[in-house]
Protein backbone atom coordinates (compact mmCIF):
# COMPACT_ATOMS: atom_id res chain seq x y z
CA UNK A 1 0.00 0.00 0.00
CA UNK A 2 1.63 3.16 -0.79
CA UNK A 3 1.26 5.73 1.87
CA UNK A 4 -0.53 8.63 0.58
CA UNK A 5 -3.52 6.03 -0.51
CA UNK A 6 -6.80 6.23 0.79
CA UNK A 7 -6.16 9.42 2.49
CA UNK A 8 -4.08 8.34 4.99
CA UNK A 9 -2.11 11.10 6.47
CA UNK A 10 1.19 11.34 5.67
CA UNK A 11 4.68 13.80 5.49
CA UNK A 12 6.98 14.08 3.43
CA UNK A 13 10.77 14.98 4.63
CA UNK A 14 13.00 16.59 1.94
CA UNK A 15 13.59 19.94 -0.41
CA UNK A 16 10.49 22.00 -0.62
CA UNK A 17 10.73 24.72 -2.74
CA UNK A 18 7.67 27.30 -3.60
CA UNK A 19 6.88 30.72 -4.60
CA UNK A 20 5.00 33.05 -1.85
CA UNK A 21 3.48 36.45 -2.25
CA UNK A 22 6.80 38.41 -1.46
CA UNK A 23 9.39 35.82 -3.06
CA UNK A 24 9.30 34.28 -6.30
CA UNK A 25 11.90 31.30 -5.01
CA UNK A 26 11.42 30.09 -1.32
CA UNK A 27 14.21 26.90 -1.24
CA UNK A 28 13.02 25.02 2.23
CA UNK A 29 15.86 22.20 3.11
CA UNK A 30 15.44 19.38 5.39
CA UNK A 31 11.86 20.42 5.25
CA UNK A 32 8.82 18.75 6.87
CA UNK A 33 5.24 18.79 5.12
CA UNK A 34 2.43 17.06 6.59
CA UNK A 35 -0.86 16.72 4.46
CA UNK A 36 -4.38 15.25 6.03
CA UNK A 37 -7.19 14.72 4.16
CA UNK A 38 -5.47 16.29 1.56
CA UNK A 39 -4.85 19.46 2.86
CA UNK A 40 -1.23 20.67 3.70
CA UNK A 41 -1.45 20.28 7.58
CA UNK A 42 2.47 21.00 8.42
CA UNK A 43 5.22 22.90 7.21
CA UNK A 44 8.27 22.95 9.23
CA UNK A 45 12.23 22.84 8.91
CA UNK A 46 14.46 21.11 11.26
CA UNK A 47 11.70 20.47 13.79
CA UNK A 48 13.62 18.27 17.09
CA UNK A 49 10.09 17.45 18.01
CA UNK A 50 8.83 16.41 14.56
CA UNK A 51 7.42 13.25 15.42
CA UNK A 52 5.77 14.53 17.84
CA UNK A 53 4.55 17.11 16.40
CA UNK A 54 3.58 14.70 13.10
CA UNK A 55 1.87 12.70 15.79
CA UNK A 56 -1.01 15.44 16.67
CA UNK A 57 -1.69 15.25 13.14
CA UNK A 58 -2.39 11.61 12.97
CA UNK A 59 0.66 11.23 10.92
CA UNK A 60 2.76 7.87 11.83
CA UNK A 61 6.41 7.28 11.66
CA UNK A 62 5.41 4.76 8.76
CA UNK A 63 3.63 7.28 6.63
CA UNK A 64 6.27 9.69 6.17
CA UNK A 65 7.98 9.86 2.83
CA UNK A 66 11.50 10.66 3.24
CA UNK A 67 13.09 12.22 -0.28
CA UNK A 68 16.84 12.46 -0.47
CA UNK A 69 18.62 15.48 -2.63
CA UNK A 70 18.85 16.23 -5.58
CA UNK A 71 15.03 15.16 -5.49
CA UNK A 72 13.18 17.99 -4.21
CA UNK A 73 8.77 18.93 -4.19
CA UNK A 74 7.34 21.68 -5.96
CA UNK A 75 3.66 23.07 -6.68
CA UNK A 76 1.44 21.34 -8.85
CA UNK A 77 1.59 23.64 -11.80
CA UNK A 78 -1.30 25.31 -13.05
CA UNK A 79 -2.30 25.55 -17.22
CA UNK A 80 -5.17 28.70 -16.77
CA UNK A 81 -5.97 28.58 -20.68
CA UNK A 82 -5.71 25.04 -22.90
CA UNK A 83 -8.00 24.06 -25.59
CA UNK A 84 -8.96 20.27 -24.98
CA UNK A 85 -10.63 19.99 -27.73
CA UNK A 86 -7.50 21.20 -29.81
CA UNK A 87 -5.44 18.59 -28.59
CA UNK A 88 -5.58 16.00 -31.83
CA UNK A 89 -3.51 19.31 -33.99
CA UNK A 90 -0.81 19.63 -31.15
CA UNK A 91 2.16 20.00 -33.47
CA UNK A 92 1.03 20.74 -36.32
CA UNK A 93 -1.18 23.31 -38.32
CA UNK A 94 1.27 26.42 -37.37
CA UNK A 95 1.65 27.35 -41.12
CA UNK A 96 -1.62 30.34 -40.58
CA UNK A 97 -2.04 33.10 -38.90
CA UNK A 98 -4.69 33.24 -36.01
CA UNK A 99 -7.79 33.87 -37.68
CA UNK A 100 -7.15 31.63 -40.66
CA UNK A 101 -5.98 28.98 -38.67
CA UNK A 102 -9.03 29.01 -36.69
CA UNK A 103 -11.22 28.83 -39.85
CA UNK A 104 -8.66 26.30 -41.61
CA UNK A 105 -7.66 23.89 -39.01
CA UNK A 106 -9.43 24.30 -35.28
CA UNK A 107 -13.27 24.76 -36.55
CA UNK A 108 -13.36 21.76 -38.57
CA UNK A 109 -11.63 19.67 -35.40
CA UNK A 110 -14.00 21.32 -32.63
CA UNK A 111 -16.64 20.41 -35.18
CA UNK A 112 -16.11 16.69 -34.76
CA UNK A 113 -16.71 16.68 -30.88
CA UNK A 114 -20.23 16.56 -31.47
CA UNK A 115 -19.89 13.12 -31.47
CA UNK A 116 -19.42 12.14 -27.74
CA UNK A 117 -17.42 8.91 -28.71
CA UNK A 118 -14.63 10.45 -30.88
CA UNK A 119 -14.32 13.35 -27.92
CA UNK A 120 -14.28 10.57 -25.27
CA UNK A 121 -10.85 9.07 -27.15
CA UNK A 122 -9.46 12.86 -27.85
CA UNK A 123 -10.16 14.18 -24.26
CA UNK A 124 -8.38 11.06 -22.07
CA UNK A 125 -5.32 11.53 -24.26
CA UNK A 126 -5.20 14.97 -23.16
CA UNK A 127 -6.23 14.85 -19.77
CA UNK A 128 -3.55 12.19 -19.63
CA UNK A 129 -1.11 13.88 -21.52
CA UNK A 130 -1.23 17.15 -19.63
CA UNK A 131 -0.92 15.10 -16.00
CA UNK A 132 1.89 13.72 -16.55
CA UNK A 133 3.36 17.06 -17.35
CA UNK A 134 2.56 18.16 -14.00
CA UNK A 135 -0.33 19.92 -14.85
CA UNK A 136 -2.54 19.74 -11.58
CA UNK A 137 -4.67 22.12 -12.57
CA UNK A 138 -6.25 23.25 -16.33
CA UNK A 139 -8.40 25.69 -17.07
CA UNK A 140 -10.27 23.84 -20.29
CA UNK A 141 -11.96 24.92 -22.92
CA UNK A 142 -13.98 22.62 -24.90
CA UNK A 143 -16.20 22.98 -27.69
CA UNK A 144 -19.96 24.31 -28.05
CA UNK A 145 -21.35 20.88 -27.43
CA UNK A 146 -22.51 20.57 -24.23
CA UNK A 147 -22.91 16.50 -23.47
CA UNK A 148 -19.10 16.03 -25.09
CA UNK A 149 -17.75 19.06 -22.49
CA UNK A 150 -19.70 16.91 -19.74
CA UNK A 151 -18.22 14.00 -21.13
CA UNK A 152 -14.47 15.87 -20.41
CA UNK A 153 -15.35 16.15 -16.99
CA UNK A 154 -16.11 13.07 -16.26
CA UNK A 155 -12.62 11.86 -17.37
CA UNK A 156 -11.32 14.90 -15.57
CA UNK A 157 -12.66 13.44 -12.47
CA UNK A 158 -11.82 9.61 -13.28
CA UNK A 159 -8.45 10.41 -13.44
CA UNK A 160 -8.51 13.15 -10.32
CA UNK A 161 -7.47 16.55 -11.42
CA UNK A 162 -8.19 19.41 -10.77
CA UNK A 163 -10.26 21.65 -13.25
CA UNK A 164 -12.20 24.57 -14.35
CA UNK A 165 -14.28 23.47 -17.26
CA UNK A 166 -16.16 25.83 -20.16
CA UNK A 167 -18.59 24.80 -22.65
CA UNK A 168 -17.49 26.91 -25.75
CA UNK A 169 -20.27 29.61 -27.12
CA UNK A 170 -20.20 31.28 -30.27
CA UNK A 171 -23.34 32.89 -32.11
CA UNK A 172 -22.05 34.76 -35.12
CA UNK A 173 -19.00 34.91 -37.80
CA UNK A 174 -18.01 30.30 -37.53
CA UNK A 175 -18.37 28.16 -40.03
CA UNK A 176 -22.53 26.81 -40.50
CA UNK A 177 -21.21 23.48 -39.33
CA UNK A 178 -20.19 24.58 -36.13
CA UNK A 179 -22.24 27.58 -34.60
CA UNK A 180 -25.52 28.19 -32.63
CA UNK A 181 -28.29 30.46 -32.38
CA UNK A 182 -28.38 33.05 -29.75
CA UNK A 183 -31.16 31.02 -27.47
CA UNK A 184 -29.71 27.91 -28.05
CA UNK A 185 -26.12 28.87 -26.84
CA UNK A 186 -27.29 30.22 -23.65
CA UNK A 187 -30.21 27.43 -23.37
CA UNK A 188 -27.16 25.10 -23.82
CA UNK A 189 -25.15 27.09 -21.18
CA UNK A 190 -27.74 26.67 -18.49
CA UNK A 191 -28.14 23.03 -19.27
CA UNK A 192 -24.35 22.51 -18.97
CA UNK A 193 -24.50 24.18 -15.56
CA UNK A 194 -27.24 22.33 -14.35
CA UNK A 195 -26.14 18.91 -15.09
CA UNK A 196 -22.55 19.80 -14.03
CA UNK A 197 -23.75 20.70 -10.90
CA UNK A 198 -25.95 17.47 -10.40
CA UNK A 199 -22.84 15.31 -11.20
CA UNK A 200 -21.43 16.45 -7.85
CA UNK A 201 -17.59 16.37 -9.24
CA UNK A 202 -15.12 16.83 -6.59
CA UNK A 203 -12.22 19.05 -8.02
CA UNK A 204 -14.11 20.67 -11.31
CA UNK A 205 -15.88 23.86 -11.37
CA UNK A 206 -17.52 24.71 -14.28
CA UNK A 207 -16.78 27.93 -16.80
CA UNK A 208 -18.80 30.58 -18.82
CA UNK A 209 -16.75 30.54 -21.82
CA UNK A 210 -17.91 32.67 -24.44
CA UNK A 211 -14.82 31.96 -27.07
CA UNK A 212 -14.06 35.82 -28.25
CA UNK A 213 -16.85 38.80 -29.01
CA UNK A 214 -15.50 38.00 -32.77
CA UNK A 215 -17.87 35.02 -31.81
CA UNK A 216 -20.00 36.07 -29.55
CA UNK A 217 -23.06 38.90 -29.92
CA UNK A 218 -23.59 41.57 -27.50
CA UNK A 219 -26.90 39.95 -26.51
CA UNK A 220 -25.58 36.67 -25.96
CA UNK A 221 -22.28 38.10 -24.14
CA UNK A 222 -24.66 39.59 -21.78
CA UNK A 223 -26.78 36.82 -21.35
CA UNK A 224 -23.96 34.87 -20.59
CA UNK A 225 -22.46 37.17 -17.90
CA UNK A 226 -26.21 37.03 -16.13
CA UNK A 227 -25.85 33.18 -15.93
CA UNK A 228 -22.06 33.77 -14.53
CA UNK A 229 -23.16 36.46 -12.31
CA UNK A 230 -26.51 33.79 -10.93
CA UNK A 231 -24.06 31.42 -10.11
CA UNK A 232 -20.97 32.86 -9.03
CA UNK A 233 -19.33 31.11 -12.21
CA UNK A 234 -15.48 31.30 -13.62
CA UNK A 235 -15.59 32.97 -16.94
CA UNK A 236 -12.67 32.20 -19.54
CA UNK A 237 -12.52 34.16 -22.76
CA UNK A 238 -9.84 35.70 -25.32
CA UNK A 239 -9.12 39.08 -25.45
CA UNK A 240 -6.49 41.04 -28.03
CA UNK A 241 -4.62 38.02 -29.33
CA UNK A 242 -3.88 39.56 -32.73
CA UNK A 243 -4.52 43.58 -34.12
CA UNK A 244 -6.18 41.39 -37.26
CA UNK A 245 -8.31 40.24 -34.41
CA UNK A 246 -8.75 43.73 -32.20
CA UNK A 247 -9.66 45.81 -36.17
CA UNK A 248 -12.47 42.76 -36.72
CA UNK A 249 -13.89 43.24 -33.18
CA UNK A 250 -13.82 46.72 -33.27
CA UNK A 251 -15.63 46.95 -36.37
CA UNK A 252 -17.73 44.70 -34.88
CA UNK A 253 -18.92 46.81 -32.59
CA UNK A 254 -18.52 49.84 -33.16
CA UNK A 255 -20.10 51.99 -30.03
CA UNK A 256 -17.29 51.14 -27.88
CA UNK A 257 -13.94 52.50 -26.87
CA UNK A 258 -11.99 49.74 -27.00
CA UNK A 259 -11.86 45.99 -26.91
CA UNK A 260 -12.04 45.14 -23.17
CA UNK A 261 -14.65 47.40 -22.68
CA UNK A 262 -17.19 45.38 -24.44
CA UNK A 263 -16.61 42.42 -22.22
CA UNK A 264 -16.73 45.02 -19.61
CA UNK A 265 -20.16 46.24 -20.49
CA UNK A 266 -21.55 42.78 -21.29
CA UNK A 267 -20.80 41.98 -17.67
CA UNK A 268 -17.98 39.45 -18.38
CA UNK A 269 -14.84 41.14 -16.45
CA UNK A 270 -15.00 39.89 -12.95
CA UNK A 271 -12.52 38.89 -10.58
CA UNK A 272 -13.02 35.65 -11.66
CA UNK A 273 -12.60 35.81 -15.53
CA UNK A 274 -9.68 35.03 -17.26
CA UNK A 275 -8.78 36.79 -20.22
CA UNK A 276 -6.25 34.88 -22.61
CA UNK A 277 -3.08 36.52 -24.54
CA UNK A 278 -4.20 40.56 -23.62
CA UNK A 279 -0.80 41.52 -25.98
CA UNK A 280 -2.58 44.00 -27.63
CA UNK A 281 -3.68 46.37 -24.82
CA UNK A 282 -4.03 50.20 -24.60
CA UNK A 283 -3.24 51.55 -20.89
CA UNK A 284 -6.63 51.97 -20.59
CA UNK A 285 -7.85 48.73 -21.30
CA UNK A 286 -5.30 47.70 -18.25
CA UNK A 287 -6.73 49.87 -16.22
CA UNK A 288 -9.98 48.47 -16.22
CA UNK A 289 -8.85 44.64 -16.39
CA UNK A 290 -6.84 45.42 -13.09
CA UNK A 291 -10.13 47.52 -11.63
CA UNK A 292 -12.11 44.13 -12.57
CA UNK A 293 -9.72 42.26 -10.90
CA UNK A 294 -9.67 39.99 -13.80
CA UNK A 295 -6.30 38.25 -14.78
CA UNK A 296 -4.83 37.72 -18.05
CA UNK A 297 -3.16 34.12 -19.06
CA UNK A 298 0.33 34.29 -21.06
CA UNK A 299 0.17 31.93 -23.52
CA UNK A 300 4.12 32.44 -25.31
CA UNK A 301 4.77 29.33 -27.08
CA UNK A 302 1.26 30.04 -28.99
CA UNK A 303 1.95 33.94 -29.50
CA UNK A 304 4.97 32.38 -31.07
CA UNK A 305 4.02 29.80 -32.95
CA UNK A 306 0.98 31.62 -34.90
CA UNK A 307 3.03 35.22 -34.56
CA UNK A 308 0.72 36.71 -32.57
CA UNK A 309 2.80 39.39 -30.60
CA UNK A 310 4.91 39.48 -27.58
CA UNK A 311 3.02 39.96 -24.09
CA UNK A 312 4.90 42.46 -21.94
CA UNK A 313 4.25 40.56 -18.90
CA UNK A 314 6.64 42.90 -17.00
CA UNK A 315 4.41 46.03 -18.06
CA UNK A 316 1.43 43.59 -16.50
CA UNK A 317 2.97 42.85 -13.45
CA UNK A 318 4.32 46.39 -12.68
CA UNK A 319 0.77 47.56 -13.10
CA UNK A 320 -0.83 44.59 -10.53
CA UNK A 321 -2.40 42.73 -13.03
CA UNK A 322 -2.24 38.83 -12.22
CA UNK A 323 -0.54 36.93 -14.74
CA UNK A 324 -0.35 32.90 -14.83
CA UNK A 325 0.63 31.01 -17.57
CA UNK A 326 -1.17 28.88 -20.69
CA UNK A 327 -0.05 26.38 -23.23
CA UNK A 328 -2.95 27.18 -25.43
CA UNK A 329 -2.79 23.97 -27.16
CA UNK A 330 -2.64 23.86 -30.12
CA UNK A 331 -2.09 27.31 -30.93
CA UNK A 332 1.01 26.58 -28.43
CA UNK A 333 1.97 22.91 -29.56
CA UNK A 334 3.09 22.24 -26.03
CA UNK A 335 1.52 20.65 -23.36
CA UNK A 336 3.51 21.46 -20.88
CA UNK A 337 3.96 24.31 -18.30
CA UNK A 338 7.82 24.07 -18.36
CA UNK A 339 7.30 24.82 -21.53
CA UNK A 340 5.34 27.92 -20.93
CA UNK A 341 8.06 28.87 -18.18
CA UNK A 342 10.59 28.96 -20.90
CA UNK A 343 8.57 30.92 -24.13
CA UNK A 344 7.65 32.84 -21.26
CA UNK A 345 11.72 33.58 -20.56
CA UNK A 346 12.45 33.99 -24.43
CA UNK A 347 9.63 36.45 -24.57
CA UNK A 348 10.80 38.68 -22.02
CA UNK A 349 13.99 38.34 -23.29
CA UNK A 350 13.18 39.17 -26.91
CA UNK A 351 11.82 42.43 -25.77
CA UNK A 352 14.40 42.98 -23.65
CA UNK A 353 16.76 43.37 -26.71
CA UNK A 354 14.17 45.12 -28.66
CA UNK A 355 13.46 47.36 -25.79
CA UNK A 356 17.20 48.20 -24.60
CA UNK A 357 19.16 47.33 -21.10
CA UNK A 358 16.48 49.10 -19.29
CA UNK A 359 14.10 46.49 -19.12
CA UNK A 360 14.00 43.86 -16.59
CA UNK A 361 12.75 40.64 -18.72
CA UNK A 362 11.48 37.65 -16.48
CA UNK A 363 13.57 35.23 -14.79
CA UNK A 364 13.44 31.85 -13.79
CA UNK A 365 11.76 32.56 -10.43
CA UNK A 366 9.55 34.52 -11.73
CA UNK A 367 7.82 32.32 -14.44
CA UNK A 368 7.55 29.68 -11.91
CA UNK A 369 5.83 31.63 -9.22
CA UNK A 370 3.26 32.49 -12.89
CA UNK A 371 2.93 28.87 -13.32
CA UNK A 372 1.78 28.22 -9.58
CA UNK A 373 1.04 30.91 -7.14
CA UNK A 374 -0.12 33.32 -10.38
CA UNK A 375 -2.16 31.06 -12.19
CA UNK A 376 -4.29 30.59 -8.45
CA UNK A 377 -4.45 33.94 -8.61
CA UNK A 378 -5.53 34.42 -12.17
CA UNK A 379 -8.50 31.54 -11.56
CA UNK A 380 -9.14 33.02 -8.05
CA UNK A 381 -8.16 30.14 -6.45
CA UNK A 382 -5.36 30.83 -4.43
CA UNK A 383 -6.69 30.51 -0.75
CA UNK A 384 -6.87 26.79 -1.50
CA UNK A 385 -4.07 25.89 -4.10
CA UNK A 386 -0.67 27.59 -5.68
CA UNK A 387 1.72 27.04 -2.82
CA UNK A 388 2.75 24.81 0.31
CA UNK A 389 0.88 27.43 3.33
CA UNK A 390 -0.79 25.46 5.90
CA UNK A 391 -4.34 24.85 5.45
CA UNK A 392 -4.08 24.39 1.26
CA UNK A 393 -4.71 21.24 -1.02
CA UNK A 394 -1.80 19.51 -1.29
CA UNK A 395 -1.54 19.77 -5.20
CA UNK A 396 2.01 18.99 -5.53
CA UNK A 397 5.02 17.49 -7.95
CA UNK A 398 7.49 15.30 -7.08
CA UNK A 399 10.56 16.29 -8.89
CA UNK A 400 13.60 13.68 -9.49
CA UNK A 401 16.36 15.49 -11.60
CA UNK A 402 18.93 12.78 -11.66
CA UNK A 403 16.16 9.95 -12.92
CA UNK A 404 17.78 7.40 -15.00
CA UNK A 405 17.62 8.47 -18.89
CA UNK A 406 16.38 11.59 -17.52
CA UNK A 407 17.27 14.59 -19.90
CA UNK A 408 19.67 16.64 -17.69
CA UNK A 409 22.97 15.65 -16.03
CA UNK A 410 23.43 16.92 -12.37
CA UNK A 411 26.85 17.71 -11.18
CA UNK A 412 28.56 17.90 -7.77
CA UNK A 413 28.89 21.42 -7.34
CA UNK A 414 25.13 22.27 -8.47
CA UNK A 415 23.22 23.90 -6.06
CA UNK A 416 19.83 22.56 -5.39
CA UNK A 417 18.97 26.14 -6.79
CA UNK A 418 20.94 25.55 -9.98
CA UNK A 419 19.65 21.46 -10.25
CA UNK A 420 15.91 23.57 -9.96
CA UNK A 421 17.04 25.98 -12.26
CA UNK A 422 17.87 23.36 -14.67
CA UNK A 423 14.89 21.61 -14.20
CA UNK A 424 13.17 24.83 -15.58
CA UNK A 425 15.01 25.20 -18.34
CA UNK A 426 15.74 21.47 -19.35
CA UNK A 427 13.01 19.16 -17.32
CA UNK A 428 10.52 17.27 -18.78
CA UNK A 429 7.87 14.35 -17.74
CA UNK A 430 10.63 11.90 -17.18
CA UNK A 431 11.77 14.24 -13.86
CA UNK A 432 8.11 13.95 -12.55
CA UNK A 433 7.53 10.40 -10.26
CA UNK A 434 4.63 12.11 -8.49
CA UNK A 435 1.55 14.29 -9.46
CA UNK A 436 -0.90 14.65 -6.51
CA UNK A 437 -3.97 16.34 -6.40
CA UNK A 438 -5.15 16.78 -3.05
CA UNK A 439 -3.16 14.78 -1.44
CA UNK A 440 -3.39 11.86 -3.89
CA UNK A 441 -1.09 10.31 -6.44
CA UNK A 442 -3.12 11.39 -9.77
CA UNK A 443 -0.17 9.11 -12.13
CA UNK A 444 -1.44 6.20 -10.50
CA UNK A 445 -4.92 7.10 -11.91
CA UNK A 446 -3.61 7.16 -15.39
CA UNK A 447 -1.72 3.84 -15.22
CA UNK A 448 -5.41 2.40 -14.59
CA UNK A 449 -7.46 4.82 -16.51
ZN1 LIG B 1 -7.10 29.99 -26.87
Amino acid sequence: MFKDALHIPFAIKGTIIHSTQTSALVILRDCWIGVRSGKIVYLQQNDNRIIEELKKHDIEEDNIIYLQEPKFVVPGFIDTHIHASQYPNCGKCLDEGMLSWLQKYTIPTEAKFADVDFARTQYRKVVSRVVKNGTTTACYLATIFTDSTLELCDIIQSVGQRAVVGKVNMDQNSATYYIEDTVTSAQETERYINEFTRKEYTHIKPCITPRYAGNCSMELMEQLGQIARNHNLHIQTHLAETTEECDMVMNLFPGHNAYADIYSKAGLLTRKTVLAHGIHLTAEERRLIRLQQSGISHCPNSNIAIRSGLLDVRTCLDEKISVGLGTDISGGYSSSILNAMRAAICTSNTIAILKGPNYRQLDYREVFKMATIGGAEVLEMDDEIGNFEVGKEFDALVIDPAVEGGPFDVFRDDTIEDVFQKFVFLGDDRNISRVYVSGHNILRNLRNN
